[in-house]
This record gives structure tokens, C-alpha cells and sequence, in this order.
């Protein structure tokens, strides 16, 4: 869906893309890491049109972004990682401003309008202005106004910055039900734990240049691991003790180096003791 083909970008002197060859296929959910500074960001300006490759080119949907940015821009829906939005005017004025911009005119236009409004939950606050939101009702404002053209190439990237487990949660249902509809997703970040949660394919780029690529779980099961996460109980079905696992292990011939009891995971705990609805407070 989405090919990058020996794509170089130069800023003056410094390279941030250098001879990057990917590929991207129609319907995943794809994570693009990298250190700072990776090239990241400026990989996905060239999809979006945004900015011009210094050689090379990218492709979306068999569309040569730099011959035909206009049509591929249509493809194409930018999630960008410092807010595209305008502070003073309202949650619907902004849909609206964006829907126009992406050609949006009359009836369509209302459509999108209340489908951006449903797909952020700021129904109740359309006539609030920007400035007034809390950080996730931005982010997610930001997301509907990237796909009121209705795009099947979603880039997201880095949109957790600053936001709260609740936001982050109905953040990843709705990417995962923008893939469920057939689009292809590339998403950004620098938290592992969520690519791990979201994505089924994962590149890596470091100083421009493509380190990795593939399935996520092929990725992960090519370094193998000696540490196991098993839920032990006993007959009473309440949790062993870990000096029980470490016998019952040795018992079995298997030399053991560590037992250590799990933790739940303070994301977890978090959203037990603050509940899984939105926060849109402030
Ligand atoms: P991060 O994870 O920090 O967002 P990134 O992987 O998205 O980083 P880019 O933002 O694409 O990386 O930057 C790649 C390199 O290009 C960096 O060295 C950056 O400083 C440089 N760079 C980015 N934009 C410009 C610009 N407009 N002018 C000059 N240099 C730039």
C-alpha cells in the first residue's frame, strides 16, 4: 500500500532519510521506531506529500507522491505529533476548517462533521473553544480532523504524547477498528509496550537507514527467550509462592535462575482503580 523506494532526504549537509526501502502492506497496522532524530517523521512528510525527497520516492496506493501529490494526498491521513489545531476556534469550527481544506463542501461536509465529532466523544463540547480542552480530547480532535477525507492510509505519529491511560486506550480501539474498516496504518512512538499492544508488522530505522523490518511476532520469536511469564496456583487455585515454583522446577530437572513473582502491570492497576472511561475534565 504503501512503498518507499530508496527515499533520501537531506536538511542542508545532514541526511535524515538515507536510502530507505520499504514496504508497507494494504491493512496493517504498522510500526515505524527509531531513536530521535531517526527520520521518522520526515519518512512520513514524504508520504503525505509534505515534504520532497531529495532522490528516490514513495508510493501510496501505486501513486507517485511527488507526480501526482494531489491524488495521493487524498489517500493519505496525517496524524501529526505537535497538534494541527486552532486554539481560538471552536471543536466544530476546527472539523469544519479541516474538512474544507481536504475539499469538503455542503452536506459531505456536515456528514464528516458529526462523524469527527462521534469518533472524538466532543459532541457535548463542539461549541467549546480548543484552548479550553485537556490534552487527550485535543489528541483526539486531532485524529478525526486527519480523517475527515475518509483516507484508507492513516499515519499517526506519535499520538500519545501527553495523554492519559483513558485516552490512550479509546485511542488504540479506534485505530484497531480504522484497521478492522481495511486501512493501512503506520504508527510512530517510542513506547515498545505499545507497538507490542497495537501492531502486527514493525520496521526499525536508525540514522535514516532501515535496521529491521517484519512481522512483530516473528520479530520477537527470533531472539528467544529464557524467561517465561506462567501463572502458577495451587489446588486451592490461590497464587504459588514462588519458592513452590523454584522446587517443583528443580524437581523436573530444570535448572533454574530466577523466580520472580510477576507484578500486574501499574497500567493495569491504574485503569482497575480509575476506570476505563474518557476523562474530560478541564
Ligand atoms: P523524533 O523521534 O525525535 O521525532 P524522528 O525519527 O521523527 O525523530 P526526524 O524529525 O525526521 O526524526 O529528524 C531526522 C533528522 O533531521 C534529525 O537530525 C533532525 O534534527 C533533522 N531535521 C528534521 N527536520 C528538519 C528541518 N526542517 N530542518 C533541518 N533538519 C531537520
Amino acid at each position: 500500500m504503501i512503498r518507499f523506494e530508496q527515499l533520501v532526504v537531506r536538511y542542508g549537509t545532514l541526511v535524515a532519510v538515507d536510502g530507505l526501502d520499504l514496504r508497507v502492506p494494504a491493512g496493517s497496522l504498522f510500526g515505524l521506531l527509531g531513536p530521535n532524530g531517526a527520520g521518522k517523521t520526515t519518512a512520513l512528510s514524504c508520504v503525505a506529500g509534505l515534504r520532497t525527497p531529495t532522490a528516490g520516492a514513495v508510493y501510496v496506493d501505486g501513486v507517485d507522491v511527488r507526480a501526482r501529490p494531489s491524488e495521493a494526498r487524498r489517500r493519505v491521513g496525517l496524524v501529526p505529533q505537535r497538534l494541527a489545531l486552532y486554539p481560538t476556534l471552536t471543536v466544530a469550527q476546527n472539523l469544519r476548517f479541516f474538512g474544507g481544506v481536504h475539499g469538503l463542501a455542503g452536506a459531505r461536509l456536515r456528514d464528516r462533521v458529526a462523524w469527527g465529532l462521534a469518533l472524538s466523544q466532543l459532541d457535548e463540547r463542539a461549541d467549546a473553544r480548543v484552548e479550553t480542552l485537556s490534552g487527550g480530547m485535543a489528541r483526539r480532535l486531532n485524529l478525526a480532523c486527519a480523517l475527515l477525507h475518509d483516507p484508507p492510509v492513516v499515519l499517526c505519529d506519535e499520538p500519545t504524547t501527553g495523554v492519559d491511560p483513558q485516552s490512550r486506550n479509546h485511542l488504540f480501539d479506534t485505530l484497531r477498528a480504522l484497521r478492522t474498516e481495511g486501512r493501512t496504518l503506520i504508527y510512530t512512538t517510542h513506547y515498545m509496550e505499545e507497538v507490542q499492544a497495537l501492531c502486527d508488522e514493525v520496521a526499525i530505522v536508525d540514522h535514516g537507514r532501515l535496521v529491521v523490518h517484519d512481522r512483530l511476532d516473528a520479530l520477537l520469536r527470533a531472539t528467544a527467550s529464557a524467561r517465561f511469564d506462567v501463572d502458577v496456583t495451587g489446588a486451592d487455585g490461590a497464587p504459588a509462592r514462588a519458592d513452590d515454583v523454584r522446587t517443583a522446577l528443580a524437581a523436573a530437572g530444570l535448572h533454574v535462575g530466577a523466580v520472580t513473582q510477576a507484578e500486574r502491570t501499574l497500567e493495569e492497576v491504574f485503569l482497575d482503580l480509575t476506570g476505563r472511561a474518557l476523562r474530560d475534565e478541564g
